[in-house]
């Protein structure tokens, strides 16, 4: 794995540049990137360019044998052009957004789109050869301030193509919508509404056309920008930095903006997580949104300036985070940023330098961590064999009828996840639709939209010994988003052997466990339930209060050589005993026991042998009993089993 740094050499005295490139040098780092920001200064009036700056900046980094990731600066349109012309979006209530911040202009505007064709046309070909570029960031964060969705004429008129496009007809649109719900039946494209702020809610087909639309709509403005890079620059890697996952980070289909990509990378900032598992899961998703290793592009190097509190972030925790994105399988790390900024929105935010070039405890960290990765062999995370399968349609069709207030499709995720990462588990989070060829156990949380193609597949791995987990509010509606005239699961019931006879969302006032068949093990549900009825499967565990008291709420159905299990509610841990031991996960799990939030990655070392990364997130130490002794190889010390990590440090051991 290698360092970087996000440098904006813009904000600092040209006189500085070489300083500071002498000391990303020596500190070891690899890359820089740079210039995503840059547009006022770029073009600083309609048509007039200046790269000059910009190129003595790269040839300075370069001396010292940086590489450089130039970003196209179109997250930040300058001032002259917001002023000139008519290019920011149009929030939900129509309204347009002021300028002065970022992220403010229309994937659809046309206008947009031009400026922004002729200044990354224009950067490239100044810069698009210069030797110490690496590869591209094509602009910055897509959808960040939950600005993926705008709703301004030009998105309405490019949603109703959009739609032309997808249904042919408005008899099919109307009938895919089911318009005649409210007297909404369209009679010509034009009639077809952005869903701007309306008395009561929209219709949910549309409003799910209308996210899919808003998504393809970044995925095809980040397009338009890697043509010109793939002419203009060929054989450099491309990328976007992705933000992590929250519910108003889903704006965009990542797979889909994955696709034209080389590589993804994503903005690692762990306090803004629900904790060590979440960051990690975001850690997985990034590896899966393109199947290949990813990038950190911008990690957290201390205190950051955009929360209610901003957490003190405590010595050791920066080297902690690289750690982990070194286990999960990032090929880069790269700190946002080198030096805090002296003005500007984010002066409160950390850097690896104070804003007096001074160097802070962070930048020692950094420095402490290539001092240990000089000092062991290449480590590599060992391939998962359990799968959990996202997609995004399920996530936006959940967050547009949640039924139940706290119903979070990501939460749903994260929870299964949670119960994985906490026995040192190996994970893919890959697409719904990805081949699962390989996994023993593929997890699917709420797939809420109805796929044939899907259930054959995960039949076949289930006839051929998969062991298979759908969580409630499966196959519940067609793609458009209505619901199905089937029993539900719709098209999965025969293969999960159950049927869905009812679905409670219950309010927080509403909590109950389910027992297992001999009643010795019982498990806290709270939020969802579904009442199930048995057709082939055995059930799991049943209900113990309310008037669904002693109704099924988990089954396992037997089918060829492996199984498919179905849990009915949404239990505290996702994975309770019973149905971790109906899907075989013990034997994935590793085979000693984790103190809470200790995370253990089961890796490969480059020379042959196993082991395991263990990071402790407490603030605590805490001791782990290994199954079979292993050498610490960051302490030359002889073999043990007993291994005591300090607050937020790492051990990587290997087997003996
Ligand atoms: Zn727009």
């Amino acid at each position: 794995m290698k360092l970087g740094v996000d440098y904006y050499p813009e904000q600092w005295p040209a006189d500085r540049w070489a300083t500071d490139a002498q000391m990303m040098a020596e500190l070891g780092l690899t890359y820089v990137r740079l210039g995503e920001f840059a547009w006022s200064l770029l073009e600083p009036a309609d048509g007039q360019f200046d790269f000059s700056w910009l190129e003595r900046a790269m040839t300075i980094l370069a001396n010292e044998n940086l590489k450089l990731i130039i970003g196209t600066p179109t997250a930040a349109p300058p001032p002259w052009l917001t002023h000139q012309v008519d290019i920011v979006q149009r929030n939900v209530d129509g309204l347009p957004w002021s300028p002065g911040s970022r992220r403010h202009a229309c994937a659809n505007n046309p206008d947009y789109r031009r400026y922004s064709q002729r200044i990354v046309t224009e950067l490239l070909q100044r810069l698009g050869d210069h030797p110490a570029v690496a590869g591209w960031q094509i602009d910055n964060e897509f959808g960040c301030h939950a600005t993926g969705r705008c709703y301004c004429d030009h998105c309405r008129a490019a949603f109703q193509v959009w739609l032309q496009t997808r249904y042919g007809s408005l008899d099919r649109l109307n009938q895919a919508w089911g318009t005649v719900f409210w007297s909404a039946t369209y009679t010509e494209w034009a009639q077809i509404p952005l869903p701007r702020t309306a008395p009561a809610q929209h219709n949910p087909s549309l409003l799910l056309d209308f996210r899919r639309f808003a998504s393809d709509s970044w995925v095809a403005y980040q397009r338009l920008q890697i043509d010109l890079v793939r002419r203009w620059s060929p054989n450099r890697p491309i990328t976007h930095n992705y933000l992590g996952g929250n519910e108003d980070t889903c704006e965009i289909d990542y797979f889909d903006l994955a696709a034209d990509l080389d590589f993804v990378s994503w903005d690692n900032y762990p306090q803004g997580s629900a904790g060590p598992h979440h960051v990690a899961l975001n850690h997985d998703m990034m590896r899966g949104f393109k199947g290949r290793p990813y990038w950190v592009m911008e990690q957290q190097p201390g205190v950051v300036n955009w929360h209610p509190y901003n957490r003190p972030v405590p010595p050791h925790l920066v080297r902690l985070w690289t750690y982990q994105g070194l286990g999960h399988g990032a090929e880069a790390v790269v700190y946002f940023r080198w030096r805090a900024a002296r003005y500007g929105q984010e002066q409160y935010h950390a850097g690896l330098l104070r804003q007096d070039g001074s160097l802070t405890g962070s930048y020692r960290e950094v420095a402490h961590f290539l001092r240990d990765l000089a000092a062991v062999p290449p480590i590599s995370r060992r391939p998962a064999k359990v799968a959990i399968l996202i997609d995004y349609a399920d996530w936006w069709a959940l967050q547009i009828d949640p039924h139940q207030h706290d119903f979070s499709y990501l939460k749903v995720v994260t929870s299964i996840y949670q119960d994985l990462w906490a026995a040192g588990i190996n994970v893919d989070v890959i697409r719904r639709s990805d081949s699962i060829d390989g996994y023993k156990v593929v997890i699917v949380p709420s797939p809420n939209l109805i796929d044939a193609a899907q259930a054959l597949r995960w039949q076949q791995f289930v006839e051929q010994g998969g062991r298979l987990l759908v969580t409630f509010r499966a196959f519940v509606k067609e793609q458009s988003n209505i619901w199905s005239d089937q029993p539900l699961p719709a098209g999965i019931d025969t293969l999960l052997g159950v049927q869905v006879e009812d679905y409670l969302g219950l309010p927080p006032d509403m909590r109950g466990a389910a027992r297992n068949a001999s009643g010795g093990l019982s498990f806290p549900y709270w939020r969802w339930a579904e009442l199930l009825k048995p057709t082939t499967a055995q059930p799991l565990l049943f209900y113990n209060q309310f008037y669904w008291r002693d109704q099924v709420a988990a089954t396992q159905n037997k089918v060829g050589q492996g199984v498919a299990v179905y849990a009915g509610c949404w239990f505290e841990h996702l994975l309770p005993q019973t149905l971790w031991q109906a899907l075989g996960l013990d034997e994935l799990a590793v085979p000693f026991s984790l103190p809470n939030d200790v995370e253990a990655i089961a890796i490969d070392l480059a020379d042959g042998g196993e082991g395991v990364l263990l990071l402790n997130h407490n603030a605590e130490p805490k001791t782990v009993h290994l199954h079979r002794p292993g050498v610490s190889l960051l302490l030359n010390l002889p073999p043990t089993t007993l291994i005591t990590l300090q607050p937020r440090d790492v051990a990587i051991l290997r087997y003996e």
